[in-house]
């Protein structure tokens, strides 16, 4: 199964995509992720890259493109992945295409997360994230269990650089000018499916999972 997920910063693809590489042993494959990581290790791609992230600007195709070729040729991809913040336009999904056209493989299904610029300012405003295995909490409802600490990996919680006012603003433009272009692309190849997603992250949850195994089904009809 080839997934990506699309939606603006804060809709819930990374909680969401978490899950799904979890049940159905999926790669889960987050660029946002890889460029924090990278980040926080000084490495040369972090140096690179952690101006564009602190502005909420997106990260030139140059320097992603090929990250994201290297990465799906690991081995953890070869039985499918989800990509979770990747492709951001249309520059990155026409590459993505070319790219898995040369490893004859295709995508299956791209869900849009839709949820309300309101629900994710406030969103944004209140998440705090795992420095070590990205989980995602809210200091609006949901803590953690001991203060400060993944319930899953015990790493340090941390609210991330670019969830400051200024830089969502930013990154919610950004993201409106890219969007609309990236789900046309989509819709246009009839692999695009709309999911509400505000409400209880575990009904959001079934309602992918029912648009992935249906789609699932189909292509191996
Ligand atoms: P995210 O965790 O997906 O919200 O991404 C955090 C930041 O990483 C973005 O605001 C961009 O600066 C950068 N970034 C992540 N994915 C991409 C991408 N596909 N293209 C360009 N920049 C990206």
């Amino acid at each position: 199964m080839r997934i990506i997920f699309l939606g603006s910063p804060g809709a819930g693809k990374g909680v969401q995509a978490q899950r799904l590489a979890k049940k159905y042993h999926l790669a889960q494959v987050s660029t946002g992720d890889i460029l924090r990581k990278a980040t926080r290790q000084k490495t040369k791609l972090g140096l690179q890259t952690q101006s564009y992230m602190e502005k909420g600007e997106l990260v030139p195709d140059e320097i992603i493109i090929p990250l994201i070729a290297e990465r799906l040729k690991e081995k953890d991809c070869a039985h499918g992945f989800i990509l979770d913040g990747f492709p951001r336009n249309v520059t990155q999904a026409e590459m993505l295409t070319e790219m898995l056209k040369k490893m004859n493989l295709s995508l299956d299904t791209v869900l849009n997360l839709k949820v309300s610029t309101e629900k994710v300012i406030k969103r944004l405003s209140a998440r705090i994230v795992c420095q070590s295995c990205e989980a995602v909490y809210n200091t609006e409802g949901h803590l953690p269990q001991v203060k400060g600490i993944c319930d899953y990996c015990s790493g340090p919680l941390y609210r991330r650089e670019d969830d400051k006012e200024e830089t969502i603003e930013n990154r919610l433009k950004v993201y409106e000018k890219e969007m609309i272009p990236l789900v046309e692309y989509y819709k246009r190849k009839e692999i695009l499916v709309e999911i509400k997603g505000e409400g209880i992250v575990e009904k959001v949850f079934q309602n992918i999972c029912a648009v992935v195994e249906k789609g699932w089904l189909k292509k191996k009809q």
